[in-house]
């Protein structure tokens, strides 16, 4: 299959997690993807050795997503020549601890990273997409399922990118560009291991008793990328495995 052929993908935090499987699944389908990531460049590189070696096409740039220069930077260069298809507002993280017990700079880089920097991907992309165009932001069922404690200021920039995926759907609807947000509950990553001090709770609450792969997640994105789902605009999507339901 090759459901992205001749298509332009730029997704953030590509280098690991998520991020790398919506890379791989991207580029498996025929996309020419170019990824960030913070500062694990032996991964990335490994990543994009991966991809070239079955035949796709990936480049990874160190750009921080909260660092508001450098993105406008990286979005144009990207874009300049040949526009943009598919935008993946994936690059996030937080600390899960109660309100007084997050510090200052805990605080910032949750709004700084998933909140501004998912604003600040889409409106530098907004003018470089053409009309079939697909924005997609990796939110998180924490957006509106919060079972436990430390969930507050992570579940507040996750609802905040539910919010703006609404909005924008609305605007960039007439360009024939769909703008929707995919809601990941627990997913077996470094940042959220399944083997993790919290895992077991975390398991107990999803209805098919384990936690998502990668994987699972990646193929709802290439999904919303790609042709099929051209009726799909300002969803917020759980995947889950039941765990918010
Ligand atoms: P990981 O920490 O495993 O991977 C995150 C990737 O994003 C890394 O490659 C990292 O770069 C990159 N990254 C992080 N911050 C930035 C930044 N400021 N600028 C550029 N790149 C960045 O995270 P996950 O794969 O678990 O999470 C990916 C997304 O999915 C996040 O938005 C997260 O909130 C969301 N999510 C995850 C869930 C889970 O259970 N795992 C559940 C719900 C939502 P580097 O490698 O350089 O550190």
């Amino acid at each position: 299959e090759s459901r992205l052929k001749e298509k332009r993908a730029l997704v953030t935090g590509g280098a690991r997690g998520i991020g790398a499987a919506v890379v791989e699944n991207l580029a498996a389908e025929g996309a020419d993807v170019t990824f960030t990531y913070a500062t694990s460049h032996a991964a990335a590189e490994r990543l994009v050795k991966r991809v070239q070696e079955t035949g796709g096409r990936a480049s990874a740039v160190a750009v921080d997503s909260s660092d508001r220069d450098q993105l406008r930077r990286l979005v144009e260069d990207v874009s300049s020549s040949a526009g943009l298809d598919i935008v993946v507002a994936n690059a996030g993280g937080g600390t899960i601890k109660p309100l007084a017990e997050l510090d200052d700079a805990a605080i910032d880089r949750m709004i700084d990273v998933n909140v501004r920097g998912t604003v600040d991907l889409i409106r530098f992309a907004s003018p470089h997409l053409r009309p079939g165009g697909r924005v997609i932001t990796i939110g998180s069922a924490s957006a509106h399922y919060m079972p436990d404690d430390g969930t507050s200021v992570y579940g507040m920039t996750k609802a905040a990118v539910a919010g703006l995926v609404q909005g924008l759907a609305r605007e960039f609807g007439p360009r024939q560009i769909t703008v929707n947000n995919v809601q990941p509950g627990p997913v077996n990553t470094d940042a959220n291991p399944a083997d993790g001090p919290v895992s077991d709770r975390l398991r107990s609450l999803i209805p098919i008793g384990r936690f998502g792969r990668v994987g699972e997640v990646a193929s709802l994105v290439t999904y919303l990328a790609s042709d099929a789902a051209t009726l799909v605009n300002g969803a917020s999507i759980d995947v889950d495995g039941g765990y918010s339901s």
